[in-house]
Formats: structure tokens, C-alpha cells, sequence
């Protein structure tokens, strides 16, 4: 008796959507510049990046700018 189960492969949930798409505070979208913005942080001063991309209030640059700092840590909450 053999059974041909098919064999479903687990995609890896670690991407590109890491964070929250939207700003808490002020509800601006910042998931669509968060790609850019991890690959030009590289070489790049965050904080100019930041400008570029257009995020300019203080709320939003923080999501930007702590979640960077916490990929790392990735704190064991569930
Ligand atoms: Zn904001």
C-alpha cells in the first residue's frame, strides 16, 4: 500500500514585507519605500534616503528607521 501524498514545499514567510505598511501614527503608506530604502541604506545615509523617498515626517522615519534595527533581533513575540 503506497500512498502518493503530493508534496507541498513551505515557502519561506522571511521577504520583503516585514513591515507594517502603513505609518502607526499617521497611516502613510511606507512599505512601498521600504525596499528601496534597505538597499540603498548600504551606502547610503538613512536619513538622506529618507528624504529622498519622500518620507518626511518624524513619524514615519521612525518606522523606517527602528525597523531596520530590529530585523536583526527579531524578538521572539507571537
Ligand atoms: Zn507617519
Amino acid at each position: 500500500m503506497e500512498g502518493q501524498g503530493p508534496e507541498q514545499s513551505v515557502k519561506s514567510l522571511t521577504g520583503d514585507h516585514m513591515i507594517p505598511v502603513r505609518c502607526f501614527t499617521c497611516g502613510k503608506v511606507v512599505s512601498s519605500a521600504w525596499k528601496e530604502y534597505k538597499e540603498r541604506i548600504v551606502e547610503e545615509d538613512p536619513k538622506d534616503v529618507l528624504d529622498d523617498l519622500g518620507i518626511k515626517r518624524y513619524c514615519c522615519r521612525r518606522m523606517l528607521l527602528t525597523h531596520v534595527e530590529l530585523v536583526d533581533v527579531m524578538a521572539p513575540y507571537q
